[in-house]
C-alpha cells in the first residue's frame, strides 16, 4: 500500500492537500511532512485546511503556509491528498467538491475503517499518528536525506501530540527511532517543541480549566468521568474553544477513572470528545453511535440536544 500510494502520487504534477477541520497537531504536522515530501521532488503543492490553526500550533506555518482552501486551485489541480482523517466529511466546506471533483483522490491516515472511495489510501490504525506514516513515506521512498529542520519538526509535533507526548500504547520502538532519526536529521531540541505547543498559555486559559475541573462528574463507580462545559464558561474566561484542548487530561489522571468525555456547548449543539486509558470502553464504538467517530481510545462526535440530556446519554451509553 505505501509503495503504490509513493509511486502513483508522486506521478503528478499539481497537488492539493487537505487535513481535517479543527486542526491537531498531527493534522498540519504530517500535511506539511507530506507536502515538502512533494516540494522536494520537483511538485507544486499547496496545503489548505478550512479552520484557522490553534494559537499554539501556528509556527509550523512558518515551515509551510496552511491556506483557507482555494477553489479555482482545487479545480485546476491534478490530485487531491486528505491527511488525518479517512472520511472527505472531516474535511470542511470543500468536501463534495472534493468528491464530485473527479480527481485522483488520496489519503494518508491512522483512523480506523477507511472508505473505499480512494486512488490510493495509505491506512494503518495501528500507527501512532499519521506523521509516523508520513516518517515511513520519507523512509520507504530513499528520500530521508529530505528530511530537514522544517520536516522534523512538524512530524515531531504530529507523533507528539498525537502520542501524549508519547506515553499511548501505540507508542512503539520504531516510533522512537523515528523520533531519534527526526531530532539527529532536524538538530534541534524537542523542549522548543514542547514548550511552542504546551507551555504557551495565558491566565484566562488556566482560569478556564478551573472553571473546568468545577464541573467534574464521576459516574459508574468512579470509572467514568464527565467535564460539561457550558458555552457560559467560555464567555466568562474570555476563552475560545481551542483552549479546551488538553483538558480532559485532567479527567482521565484520576485513578478510578478509565473513560473520559468533554462535553462543550457550540453552534446550538454538543461536542463530545471522549478517551479511554484501558481497553474496557472502546470510544470509537460509542462516537459512532452519535454520529461521529475516532480510535479506540480517543473519538469525537456531536450531541443534538442539550448539554444535560447529552451527559444523561452519555452516563447511559457507556458502561462497564
Ligand atoms: P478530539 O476529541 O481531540 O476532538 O478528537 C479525538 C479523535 O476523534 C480524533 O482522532 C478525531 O479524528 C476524532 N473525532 C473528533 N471529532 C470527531 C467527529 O465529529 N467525527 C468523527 N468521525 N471523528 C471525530
Ligand atoms: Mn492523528
Amino acid at each position: 500500500m505505501i509503495q503504490e500510494f509513493i509511486s502513483e502520487v508522486r506521478k503528478h504534477k499539481q497537488v492539493c492537500i487537505f487535513s481535517h477541520v479543527r486542526p491537531d497537531g498531527d493534522a498540519i504536522g504530517s500535511q506539511i511532512g507530506l507536502a515538502l515530501w512533494l516540494q522536494k521532488q520537483g511538485l507544486e503543492v499547496r496545503a489548505f485546511n478550512d479552520d484557522a490553526l490553534p494559537e499554539n500550533l501556528k509556527f509550523l506555518e512558518e515551515i509551510f503556509p496552511i491556506e483557507k482552501p482555494d477553489k479555482d486551485y482545487i479545480e485546476s489541480c491534478d490530485a487531491i491528498i486528505l491527511v488525518d482523517g479517512n472520511d472527505p466529511k472531516r474535511f470542511g466546506g470543500y468536501a463534495d467538491l472534493i468528491i464530485e471533483s473527479g480527481k485522483p483522490l488520496y489519503m494518508v491516515d491512522h483512523h480506523p475503517e477507511p472508505l473505499d472511495i480512494y486512488e490510493v489510501g495509505f491506512s494503518d490504525p495501528t500507527a501512532s499518528s499519521t506523521a509516523e506514516m508520513v516518517y515511513r513515506i520519507y523512509l520507504q521512498s530513499a528520500l530521508l536525506h529530505y528530511i530537514d529542520k522544517g520536516v522534523a519538526q512538524a512530524l515531531y509535533t504530529g507523533m507528539m501530540t498525537d502520542t501524549g507526548s508519547f506515553r499511548f500504547d501505540s507508542v512503539t520502538p520504531q516510533v522512537h527511532e523515528a523520533i531519534a532519526d527526526l531530532l539527529r536529521r532536524g538538530n534541534f531540541s524537542p523542549d522548543v517543541i514542547h514548550q511552542k505547543v504546551y507551555d504557551n498559555k495565558e491566565l484566562h486559559h488556566l482560569k478556564l480549566i478551573s472553571e473546568a475541573l468545577a464541573k467534574l462528574e464521576v459516574y459508574h463507580g468512579g470509572k467514568l468521568a464527565t467535564l460539561a462545559i457550558p458555552e457560559s464558561s467560555l464567555v466568562k474566561t474570555g476563552c475560545t474553544y481551542d483552549d479546551l484542548d488538553g483538558i480532559i487530561a485532567f479527567a482521565l489522571s484520576l485513578a478510578s477513572v478509565e473513560t473520559a468525555v468533554l462535553l462543550y456547548e457550540r453552534d446550538e449543539k454538543v461536542k463530545l470528545s471522549l478517551r479511554s486509558k484501558t481497553d474496557t470502553v472502546d470510544v470509537n464504538v460509542v462516537a459512532r453511535k452519535f454520529g461521529g467517530g475516532g480510535h479506540k481510545k480517543a473519538a469525537g462526535a456531536w450531541h443534538n440536544g442539550n448539554l444535560e440530556e447529552a451527559v444523561k446519554d452519555i452516563v447511559e451509553t457507556i458502561t462497564f
